[in-house]
């Protein structure tokens, strides 16, 4: 059963929906010929898509493929609800990584057809989780700085200076749309570089010199 850990420790907050953006860095948006949105582009995961980062990942092997899109994940300690940026700051709990799994193929499709997109996105395991920092052991939500090594090779790598909508301004706008939950995670949006994955893969993920988290793909 996943359970929200931070520092270290299993976080007293009951692990809920997921909120997630799309299309938050424009070289992402670019690399999938997609338009730069004008406001975020939310969609949600539920709970059962919460899993561990590590020390193993179990993708889905008979729908098309799988990319990772590692992105900066964020920890909800109190609810936000119609929410002041400031607000927002304040109720994060922690911050790490997160691989929003998608069945690219699937989404292309449904896409297409202007369906909804949640069984490329929510399935069961879609969003491997690291253990979260707090946010003071971080040097600030604007130098952020992630990557991702995919079998030794760099695959992603992003800053939230560059982000389309920063943290606060993405929370308050979700907050008018969704109530976020303490125990609830927010995934902040993929830099480009996005990519199948392919059991066997080793994945090495860090944020800044705070955290790494390897994991093991398997089917
Ligand atoms: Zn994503």
């Amino acid at each position: 059963m996943y359970q929200h850990i931070l520092q270290d420790s299993p976080a007293p907050l009951t692990p809920g929906k997921v909120v997630c953006v799309g299309r938050n860095y424009a070289a992402h948006a670019r690399e999938l010929n997609n338009p730069v949105p004008a406001e975020p582009l939310l969609f949600l995961k539920p709970s059962t898509s919460l899993v561990p980062f590590g020390p193993a990942i179990v993708i889905p092997v008979d729908h098309g493929s799988v990319h990772h899109e590692l992105e900066i994940a964020l920890l909800i300690g109190q609810p936000l609800r119609l929410a002041t940026e400031a607000e927002c700051t304040a109720a994060i709990a922690g911050v790490g990584l997160a691989l929003d799994l998608t069945l690219r193929e699937v989404q292309d499709r449904l896409k297409t057809a202007s369906h909804p997109w949640e069984i490329a996105k929510a399935f069961d395991g879609s969003c491997p989780v690291s253990p979260f920092l707090p946010p003071d052991a971080l040097p600030g939500l604007t130098a952020l700085h992630f990557a991702l090594h995919r079998n030794g090779q760099p695959a992603q790598q992003g800053d939230t200076a560059d982000m389309l909508t920063p943290i606060p301004a993405l929370l308050a706008f979700m907050s008018r749309h969704f109530t976020l939950l303490p125990g609830d995670v927010v995934l902040t949006g993929t830099p480009a570089g996005v990519g199948p994955l392919e059991p066997g893969d080793h994945l090495l993920a860090t944020l800044n010199d705070q955290l790494r988290c390897e994991t093991i793909v398997t089917a």
